[in-house]
Parts: structure tokens; sequence; C-alpha cells
């Protein structure tokens, strides 16, 4: 097994696009790293870098202390997991899981080991004589990751894996990645766009935008202390609620109401954020008009604007709050988060 890391990667493709733009990263040995951003922010192709299926433009990737930027793609002891799956549809699911170590040249018997130890890992061992078509979506991505699994690489490569799975079956497969990479405790790198994914899958979860690192840490860190505007919006369903604000002494103004905050220069302009789940109905708050109501289920959703923003107020299932009803939110100090409205990073505060 091996770490893997990242210095200073850039990547311009013909062109001119600058698609990475220096990403640093360190993933140790057997962890879970999970790369996630919008359509078009670098993910796949910092992934295809590590894969050698790009060039690099600068920058040096490292797997197990040894620097492979030159090193065929064959031979950097990988195993990498598309989205479609990439099997062979004229072959029966035991010889898509055989293949790669057939073209190795593997003896036979070591083959047929490897795919009976893969195939009831991944509860497959029904599906051996079947061809791809004969499969489900899951059984597919299941054979998919098969195939990567018998390599016994050093490191895994996901490049949105469920994507073309439905909702439920995505959920499913989410738990059943983790579970098989914590049992077998290879390295992993996994790119989607999905920040539930995301949070949920990732020991060390890294935000990217254009083509850059915005932050790393675990889901939960990030999720709590995220360090700029861009991470505090894009990870959380829904998002963070953001309010223009004006640091005063002792405090921040939302909307006239004071909220107590050491350390920032009075007359400033920032911006709060709050998450739907921290602001709270009270006695004594901010005026907040009911516009609609979303019903999840376990909780609900009030939506409406607040110090002239749409925002979204998660309340408990069951709660009496309607449309059309005026209450007052109160916004606890620890639950703020404040960010430079010109630079959108976080500010120190407290
Ligand atoms: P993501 O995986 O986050 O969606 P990509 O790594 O695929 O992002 O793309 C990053 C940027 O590089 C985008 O602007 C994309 O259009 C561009 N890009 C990707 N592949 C190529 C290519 N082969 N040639 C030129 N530009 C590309």
């Amino acid at each position: 097994m091996a770490g893997l890391a990242l210095d200073t990667l850039r990547k311009t493709y013909s062109g001119g696009v600058d698609a990475v733009r220096g990403v640093s990263l360190d993933v140790p040995d057997g962890a879970f790293c999970v790369l996630v951003g919008p359509s078009g922010c670098g993910k796949s192709t910092v992934l295809r870098m590590i894969a050698g299926l790009e060039t690099v433009t600068s920058g040096a990737i490292t797997i197990g202390g040894r620097v492979v930027n030159d090193v065929e793609p064959a031979d950097r002891d990988i195993a990498m997991v598309f989205q479609n799956y990439a099997l062979y549809p004229h072959m029966r699911v035991y010889d898509n899981l055989a293949y790669g170590l057939r073209n190795r040249g593997t003896p036979k018997a070591e083959i047929e080991t490897r795919v009976t130890d893969a195939a009831r890992l991944l509860g497959l061992e029904a599906m051996l004589t079947r061809y791809p078509r004969q499969l489900s979506g899951g059984q597919r991505q299941r054979v998919a990751m098969g195939r990567a699994i018998v390599r016994k690489p050093q490191v895994f490569l996901f490049d949105e894996p469920l994507s073309n799975l439905d909702a439920k079956l995505r959920v499913q497969m989410r738990v059943e990645i983790r579970r098989l990479q914590r049992q077998l405790g290879v390295t992993t790198v996994y790119v989607t766009h999905d920040q539930v994914e995301a949070m949920t899958m990732a020991d060390r979860l890294v935000v990217m935008n254009g083509g850059q690192i915005e932050q790393v840490g675990t889901p939960i860190e990030i999720y709590r202390r995220p360090a700029t505007r861009y991470v505090a919006t894009f990870m959380g369903s829904p998002p963070m609620n953001i309010l223009s604000a004006e640091a005063v002494d002792g405090g921040v103004r939302i909307d006239g109401t004071v909220v107590p905050v050491a350390g920032l220069t009075p007359g400033t302009a920032v911006e709060a954020g709050i998450r739907p789940e921290d602001l709270r109905i009270a006695e004594d708050g901010l005026p907040f008009r009911v516009a609609f109501v979303e019903e999840l289920g376990a909780t609900r959703l009030l939506h409406g604007p607040l110090a002239g923003t749409d925002v979204a107020v998660q309340v408990p299932a069951g709660s009496a709050t309607q449309e059309g009803d005026t209450v007052r939110l109160a916004i606890d100090a620890s639950a703020l988060h404040l960010f430079d409205p010109a630079t959108g990073r976080r500010l120190a505060q407290g």
C-alpha cells in the first residue's frame, strides 16, 4: 500500500485552458480522499494526471514515495473506475474481471483465486457467467470495481462512479464502496460533483474551485468551519444562508439586530453566514415572514426573505409555523460564519 502526494500540480490544455492551477495535496496511505467541486473545476483532470491519462504541465505526482510523472499508466500501480463502467460487452463477467490479469501474464491459478475472491467480496459469485447486458446498473458497477480490485493496486481512482445510477442505488453503492475500501485499505482518490456523496464518503475532503483547492479537511471540519464563502455555500443542502451585515462596536449588525462578536473592525462590511438548521424561531429576533414551506418528512424548510435575502430555515417536523406566518428568528453568535465580502475568506472571529 502507498500514500499519494501532489506537489504544485498544473495542467494547461493545448488551447490555453488552465484546468489545474497549482494543486498540492497529501493523501496518506489507506485514506479515502474525495475531490469535490462543480463541473469544470478541474477534478477529472487531476485524477487523469494521477492515472497518467493526461500529461502534467508542471509539478510532481508521487505514489508510494516514487515520482511517477514519467511512468507509463500501466506501470503506476493504480486502478481506475469510471462512471460508464467500461466493461467489455462481449465478455462474461469472469472474463471481464480476468482480462487485465491475463494481459499481464498472471498465472491462471492466480487469476482464478483473485477473480473468485473479488466476486465473493462483491457478491458477484452467481453472476460470473453472465454478460454485462444481463446485469443491473448496480451489478455492472460492482464488476467495474471488481476489475480494479483484482489488480491489487496501490491506489484506487474513482471518476464519478455513481452518476449513472438512480438515487436509491447511489446511496447503497456509496456505502458499499466505502465498506470495501475500508476492508481493503487501499489509498483512494474519488471524484464527484455531489456534495452529499463527498460528505458521506470522505476521510479527507478536498473542495476545488477554478482549478485550485479551496479547502482540505475532514467533512465535519469543512462543514463546521468553511474557510471561504464558496465552501460554505457549496457544502450543505440547502446551502448556508448568507446575509449582508456590518461590523459594529462589540458585534455584527444584521438588519438592525446586533449579534455579539468580538474582534471585528467597526464600520466594515461583512457577510454573515448561517446554516438553515442554526436559525431558531424565538420570542425575540429578526422578523421573518414565511413565504412558503417545504415538507421534507423528517424536517420542514421555511423559505422567505430575511434582511433582504431569501433564506431557508430548518425546523422540526410537526412544528406549527405555516405559510403567511411571521415569526422571529434568533441568531446565535456561535453559529455565525463571517466572511470578507471582497475576498470571500473567513474572518477570524471570536
Ligand atoms: P471537472 O472534472 O471538475 O468537471 P475537468 O477536469 O473535466 O473538470 O475540466 C476542467 C477544465 O478543463 C474545464 O474548463 C474543461 O472544459 C477543460 N478541459 C477538460 N478536458 C480538456 C481537454 N481535453 N482539452 C481542453 N480543455 C479541457
